[in-house]
């Protein structure tokens, strides 16, 4: 068995990737145990003082490890190399801020004294994508370790190399070996390792389909799981946005990363009587994307990361065409290069609007007024992310609130954000990363009350 990294422009092998059999794999459980005593035996700030050696050591080699990433998934260099600059950032957010977050919090009660603390589990297992094979495993690890944890990733299996990368990052930065391991291991082996009694709890980034598998072992083991699943944003414009803002955005949103992001806005929900002038100025910035190395400077869109997920995008596209869509650009295609798309007349019923779209392809949804746009919002199985453009602030408020999803961006673009809690609701998995929230997922919230 062995995982090969294909470069998604050239199509070229990169490096092929054994995979570790028992052994190697019970030697790292056996490792990730032992680091967990010492690890977790540490004062808070020596680990925050070690996490933030990790996040100059990412900032150092921002050029070298992101055109691993470029080379392995397609991204631009310079979405890349952002990637690896979030990841940074959010090491030196963490160790500013872990003290606060995991300090002991006194209770008002009639114990002489009663307490909370936070406490660590032990080996939790991230299994990771290849969208941002950096920053999804780092949102993981960064609050994973400081809060006590270790960390065991399952990375996919086309970006292995970004795998060891980060495992080489936390190693040179100084953090103690076994702290931080990959795993160059397929998907069975994933169910022996949720029902080890070394690896405590499991964070999943990925499809609703490996969300629902990975849970049910975990629930059958009573272990912890955080999914971070797909999503089918809507980006909703209101009658009275800042159109041109609203369609630089739009565009942005849904077509940066190729479009293979869980929070790209993947519906662009319109008011009926903006709807005309907010196509055109979608149009004129699609027009004006440039598809090429993803190396080069002027290129603003890489190929996508796979052939089979380039194959899906088009299928996505041309069946909602002929339930009655409307193709107003894009959609030829050499290999995983997709020329990005935008559909005019979508609605619920077609794969664009019920499905989640993981490419470069922007749909238009007509909406008669406020109400049917945030009805129209609401009509998905997912409930990851949103945007809302609109100049009324309390309306953009009171509408907000109604909208389902873990987040909603006004008139602004839908990120994550180490300072605020990431996550989502009905198919789009449970649980959140990043912010407070983030950081107490993978911890024992200990009650000690003293009477
Ligand atoms: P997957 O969900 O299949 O892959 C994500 C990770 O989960 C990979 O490491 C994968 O490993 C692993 N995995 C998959 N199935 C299982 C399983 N049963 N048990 C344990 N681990 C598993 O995503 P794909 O790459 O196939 O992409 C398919 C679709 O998923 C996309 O088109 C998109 O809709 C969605 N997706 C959403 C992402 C997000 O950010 N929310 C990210 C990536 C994909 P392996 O590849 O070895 O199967």
């Amino acid at each position: 068995m062995s995982f090969q990294s294909i470069n998604p422009y050239n199509q070229k092998t990169i490096k092929i990737y054994r995979a570790e059999g028992r052994g190697v794999i019970e030697r790292k459980l056996k490792q990730a145990d032992r680091a967990f005593a010492d690890w977790s035996a540490l004062s808070l700030s020596d680990r925050t003082e070690h996490l933030r050696k990790a996040g100059a050591y990412l900032t150092a080699n921002k050029q070298r490890y992101g055109e691993l990433i470029t080379a392995e998934m397609g991204k631009t260099l310079k979405e890349a190399m952002a990637e690896v600059e979030k990841c940074a950032t959010t090491c030196t957010f963490y160790a500013d801020h872990a003290a606060e977050f995991l300090a002991d919090q006194i209770i008002q009660s009639d114990a002489a004294n009663s307490f909370v603390t936070y406490q660590p589990l032990g080996a939790v297992l991230a299994i990771m994508p290849w969208n941002f094979p950096f920053w999804q495993a780092m949102r993981f690890a960064i609050p994973g370790l400081i809060a006590g944890n270790v960390g065991l990733l399952k990375h996919a299996p086309n970006v292995m190399g970004c795998a060891l990368a980060i495992e080489e990052a936390f190693r040179e930065a100084g953090l103690p070996s076994g702290v931080f391991q990959s795993l160059i291991v397929d998907v069975p082996v994933v169910e022996d390792l949720l029902k080890d009694r070394r690896v405590k709890a499991v964070t999943l980034t990925g499809s609703g389909r490996a969300g629902a598998s990975v849970a049910g072992i975990a629930g059958g083991q009573i272990k912890k799981s955080v999914l971070e699943l797909g999503g089918s944003d809507a980006l909703i414009v209101l009658a009275d946005a800042d159109l041109e803002k609203a369609a630089e955005v739009a565009v942005k949103s849904r077509m940066q990363n190729a479009g293979q992001s869980c929070i790209a806005a993947k519906r662009f929900i319109v008011d009926k009587s903006v709807k005309k002038a907010f196509t055109d100025l979608v149009l004129q910035r699609i027009k004006q994307m440039r598809q090429g190395n993803p190396l080069d400077e002027a290129t603003t869109m890489g190929p996508m990361a796979r052939m089979d997920l380039a194959d899906n995008i088009e299928r996505q596209y041309r069946a909602s065409i002929a339930k009655g869509a409307k193709l107003l650009t894009g959609g030829n295609r050499l290999g995983c290069n997709v020329q990005p798309i935008l559909l005019d007349k979508v609605k619920p019923g077609m794969v664009a609007f019920d499905e989640e779209t993981f490419g470069p392809l922007a749909v238009l949804v007509e909406a008669k007024d406020e109400s049917d746009a945030i009805r129209l919002a609401n009509q998905s199985i997912y409930g990851l992310g949103s945007a809302l453009w609109t100049t009324d602030l309390d309306k953009a408020d009171r509408l907000a609130r109604q909208i389902e999803a873990g987040s909603v961006f006004i008139n602004g673009l839908m990120r994550s954000d180490a300072r605020v809690p990431f996550g989502g609701i009905k198919t789009s998995g449970f649980g959140r990363e990043l912010s407070e929230a983030g950081i107490k997922e993978f911890v024992n919230i200990k009650t000690v009350w003293v009477d």
